[in-house]
């Protein structure tokens, strides 16, 4: 699959699922594994809208893996959810001051 491909895959299975298993196995990463969230319960990561961000946060901050996950998120340009520990406005905030 192509960069495009993986994005669209795994918009649509945050948003039809909010499982992290199905979005990670849309892409195959070694830092997946270690991912914290993973070990958690996914649905913190993609809250309602106006839901709070602050337990997926709390769970980034202390995720060994946290680095790789913002700059796969930056990568791809992924809009739910939180990555890296932060909300899709934060990650646009901070891909608008990188570039
Ligand atoms: S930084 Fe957060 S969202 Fe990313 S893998 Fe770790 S726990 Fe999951």
């Amino acid at each position: 699959m192509d960069d495009v491909t993986d994005s669209a895959v795994l918009r649509v299975g945050a948003a039809a699922e909010l499982s992290l298993e199905e979005l990670f196995g849309a892409v195959e990463q070694e830092w997946q594994d270690q991912a914290l969230c993973a070990q958690t319960d996914p649905e913190a990561f993609f809250p309602e809208k106006g839901g709070s961000t602050r337990e997926a946060k709390r769970i980034c901050k202390a995720c060994p893996v946290r680095d790789e996950c913002l700059e796969f998120a930056l990568e791809h340009d992924e809009r739910f959810g939180i990555w890296g520990g932060l909300s899709d406005r934060e990650r646009r905030r901070l891909k608008h001051q990188i570039s």
